[in-house]
């Protein structure tokens, strides 16, 4: 059997008539930027995320930045970040000229550990960016009254966990002001790159969609020095044709993620992921770890199993943050996830079938 990593294949399938209809309907409209068709997806995914407000943004990493400059963060600030995310929550810290202060995660869940973070906090803490990573939302209570006690801004990095929640509220919702990403593998995946924000803030929507747009609401008045950073309005029409399809994949991801669970539960090499009290998970990756990891990421590649690692090298080890003076050691719950993780094959359409094959595929390993 061979079993890649990602495949749209079923995903593609349900949505391509709508979708070169839609491209269609866009060419023929003769407006390429920033037109009906952005506007009508933003009130669609603020609607999904139940947010007031959604900005389309022309990707993830853009709107986290975008995010940080609305809120006015910049030189001299510092935020709060898990010292496991992907590179881009890192980066758009450094895009503002702020500083980015890492935080451990919890190591069953892989999200930023709350008992952690006042310990972070100093006189120059701004805010705090909690990442819902692989799909689980953070604990998002404890993260909330910490940022209130001490008066900080939260921005979510939501570009992996769309449709995820806590105590019923959902990712993308909690913050002041959040970033999500559409780049094609995520849940949510525009045909390119693509993204946006939500916020529940009229001031902060209308600052980002300035900010976004060259620092102009008024075509050629420029209010402030902004960026170009708009969602393209084709990629707006495939997102439109896809959100409502969302609720079904995700509940496939749930499936899968579950079947992997059972599957893989009497592995005792294998630590599994885990959902903390009150969250729920959209299985963006299913995440396991192991010691022996490079050998059985080679030993499933023989026998036709695509896996990645998310991520290889946490943010304080990468040479661009050799500024910031870490070293190996420093964040070593990160630094442990970096070496043992193992991201395993996962996409709407997946058999349960390929799951027991990826399972006994591993357990194979083992028994060698
Ligand atoms: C993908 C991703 C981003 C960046 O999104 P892009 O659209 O690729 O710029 C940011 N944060 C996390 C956690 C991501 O997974």
């Amino acid at each position: 059997m061979k079993i890649p990593f990602l495949s749209f294949t079923e995903v593609n399938q349900h949505v391509k008539a709508a979708m070169l209809q839609s491209f269609e309907d866009f060419f023929d409209s003769g407006w390429y930027v920033l037109g009906e068709r952005v506007k009508k997806f933003e009130q669609e995914y603020a609607d999904y995320n139940q947010v007031n407000h959604c900005v389309g943004i022309s990707n993830g990493l853009d709107a986290l930045h975008i995010a940080l400059l609305s809120l006015g963060i910049g030189a001299g600030d510092e935020v709060i970040v898990p010292s496991n995310t992907y590179i881009a929550t890192v980066l758009a810290i450094s895009f503002v000229g702020a500083r980015p202060v890492f935080v451990e995660p919890v190591k069953a869940t892989f999200n930023i550990d709350p008992q952690k973070i006042a310990g972070a906090i100093t006189d120059k803490t701004r805010a705090i960016m909690p990442v819902h990573l692989y799909g689980q939302c953070c604990e998002m209570e404890t993260i909330m009254s910490l940022a209130a006690k001490h008066n900080l801004f939260v921005i979510e990095d939501n570009a992996q966990s769309q449709g995820a929640s806590y105590k019923g509220k959902l990712a993308g919702s909690w913050g002041d002001i959040n970033g999500t990403s559409f780049y094609p593998g995520k849940n949510l995946g525009a045909l390119g790159d693509a993204g946006a924000i939500t916020t529940n803030t009229e001031a902060l929507a209308r600052k980002a969609a300035v900010l976004r747009n060259y620092g102009s609401e008024k075509k050629y008045y420029n209010e402030v020095i902004g960026h170009n950073m708009r969602l393209d309005e084709c990629q707006a029409a495939f997102l439109s044709v896809k959100l409502p399809h969302l609720a079904g994949w995700t509940e496939k991801r749930r499936e899968i993620g579950a079947w992997y669970t059972a599957a893989l539960k009497d592995c005792p090499q294998l630590t599994l992921p885990e959902i903390a009290d009150g969250a729920t998970h959209v299985y963006h990756q299913y995440v396991i770890r192991t010691p022996q990891r490079d050998a059985l990421q080679a030993h499933l590649q023989q026998q036709g199993v695509g896996t990645l690692i998310h991520y290889p090298i946490p943010p304080h080890l990468q040479q661009a943050y050799a500024y910031l003076g870490f070293k190996k050691g420093d964040f070593p719950i990160a630094e442990e996830m970096a070496e043992t993780c193992l991201s395993m094959p996962l996409w709407p359409g997946m058999t349960q079938e390929q799951v027991q094959y990826v399972a006994d595929t591993i357990k194979s390993f083992y028994r060698s």
